[in-house]
């Protein structure tokens, strides 16, 4: 039954799928535990500017990640900055793992990381109750990897933590490869070779304008297709069928069923009518859409007082207000304020 809200409306939070104004259902929020970061990536970073944005305590998190829950979360992906860098982070996944969604299931627990510190926390991790992680990387060669990375023996760490998750049961391990033109291009082929070799889910994304610096251009990006036609030549693929209508990435497997790679294109092939996100940044700000051009401050309210009651109706609300698609590549189109390190990707 609804029930009267501090603002006067009647609640809209009861047991049903949360959803925006556009008919979406939202069930996967990300999560910034952190905008710091311990590599600087490029192509995501000047180098220059280091975190912007406060923390909330864990516990606040957590108290915000239960009420996105109780509307209808199902899926929860921890990030940042680096979420590795934040103290406290094994016994967040180990409080999330007891939450139960809607229809009393445990969360599906993701995290998406640089890998620089995973190897030794692989198996804490997954104890705790984590399902699977998402690593970074965008080339398979040791020294272009260092040189998009800015930190010497980042590949050999980030190596072997892949192998650790791997190992801890963080399957499937996915890797994240952001692909610049003249950058690093030439490691498509070799990442579909380590795909197999490695027995992960190599995942391309198109490079989205959301540095820190001023790099993106259309012509930087690399586009779906192209990466498709490449990869084609040296190793034909095979297109896999989508898992759900929400599902960013376009998956192939190749001719003999070894390994799997999948394409990410938010900027040629927009998927904004499947969209089942939302994002809560380190400090506690709603974001609807990855280009949002405002925010809303969750945070502000928790610490104005706010119960759980008026806390749910405000997300609620929040959602009902998401954008119905970004404007990339438009004319007009306008950065985000926050850079993609401080939203939390
Ligand atoms: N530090 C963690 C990591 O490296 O995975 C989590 C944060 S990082 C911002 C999340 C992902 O966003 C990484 O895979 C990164 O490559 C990707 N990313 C950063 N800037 C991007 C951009 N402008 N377009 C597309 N992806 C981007």
């Amino acid at each position: 039954m609804a029930t009267a809200s501090l603002s006067g409306f009647p609640s809209l939070a009861s047991h049903r799928p949360l959803t925006d104004s556009h008919g979406r259902a939202i069930h996967d929020l990300r999560v910034s535990i952190t905008d710091r970061c311990n590599y600087k990536c490029v192509y995501c970073r000047t180098g220059e500017a280091g975190a912007q944005y406060p923390e909330l305590r864990i516990d606040e998190y957590l108290r915000l990640i239960g009420i996105f829950v109780d509307l209808g979360i199902t899926k929860v992906r921890l990030t940042g900055g680096e979420p590795l860098l934040r103290h406290g982070v094994v016994k967040l996944v180990e409080e999330l793992a007891q939450l139960r969604t809607q229809r009393g299931e445990a969360l599906d627990l993701a995290m998406t990381t640089n890998g620089h510190l995973l190897e030794s926390l692989a198996a804490p991790l997954k104890r705790a109750g984590l399902n699977r992680v998402t690593v970074s990387m965008d080339a398979v060669d040791a020294a272009t990897f260092e040189r998009i990375t800015r930190v010497q023996g980042s590949y050999a760490a980030v190596l072997a933590s892949i192998r650790a998750a791997r190992a801890a049961g963080l399957t499937p391990v996915k890797i994240n490869c952001v692909l610049l033109r003249g950058f690093n291009d030439d490691q498509i082929e070799g990442f579909a070779r380590f795909a197999r070799e490695e027995d992960v889910v190599v995942r391309f994304i198109e490079f989205m304008p959301l540095e820190e610096g001023r790099l993106w251009s259309p012509e930087i990006v690399v586009t779906l297709k192209e990466i498709v036609e490449r990869i084609g030549r040296v190793l034909p693929l095979v297109e896999m069928p989508a898992r759900e209508a929400s599902e960013t990435a376009r998956r192939y497997t190749f001719e003999d069923g070894r390994g799997e790679i999948g394409i990410i294109a938010p900027v040629s092939q927009a998927f904004c009518g499947a969209c089942s996100r939302v994002r809560l940044t380190s400090d506690g700000k709603i974001r609807t859409c990855l280009f949002s051009q405002v925010e809303h401050d969750l945070y502000g309210r928790l610490r104005g007082g706010a119960g759980d009651e008026e806390l749910r109706d405000y997300i609620v609300r929040t959602v009902q207000g998401k954008e119905a698609r970004h404007h990339i590549g438009e004319p007009g189109f306008l950065k985000p304020s926050r850079s993609m390190v401080h939203i939390g990707g």
